[in-house]
């Protein structure tokens, strides 16, 4: 078990107080850099999973990404996409729902494509929530290519 960020090896007690405080393998140090982040923004640990299981498929984001307006949990500048991640879906209110949609709307405007992911997909269908965000870099791929 190493540190995802730096490869520091981890020890028994090293790894269960990553898992159990940001959910990722990270040593001590970058742990404290991940709850400083966490705390500014109120980042789910979900972002910081799926952040992580992307960057070890490959896919280099961006963890809290600051668009000028808001901070999106992740974004993909190669393809021009944001990534949130919903939390509460089931309770979503009507005005948490209209500012989803007006936020989906300037992201369009600025070239952005927005998906939003309910949590429990990244806890519980990570590769799956993976493989579709790839097969949706793919696409955006090559949309860019035909508008270009
Ligand atoms: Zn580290």
């Amino acid at each position: 078990m190493t540190c995802l960020e730096c490869n520091k090896e981890l020890g028994y007690l090293d790894h269960k107080s990553a898992i159990e405080s940001v959910g990722v393998e990270l040593c001590a140090h970058h742990q404290e850099l991940i709850k400083v982040l966490i705390q500014k923004n109120n980042t789910p640990l979900e972002a910081i999973q799926l952040y992580y299981g992307l960057k070890e498929a490959g896919v280099q984001g961006m963890l809290e990404w600051w668009d000028g307006k808001k901070s999106v949990d992740i974004a993909i500048s190669r393809v021009k996409l944001n990534i949130e991640i919903d939390c509460g879906y089931d309770k979503l209110t009507e005005e948490q729902a209209i500012n989803n949609l007006e936020e989906a709307m300037h992201s369009f405007k600025n070239g952005f494509t927005t998906i939003r992911i309910p949590h429990i997909l990244v806890r519980y269908y990570l590769n799956e929530t993976i493989k579709n965000i790839i097969g949706i870099m793919e696409g955006l791929k090559a949309n860019i290519k035909v508008i270009n």
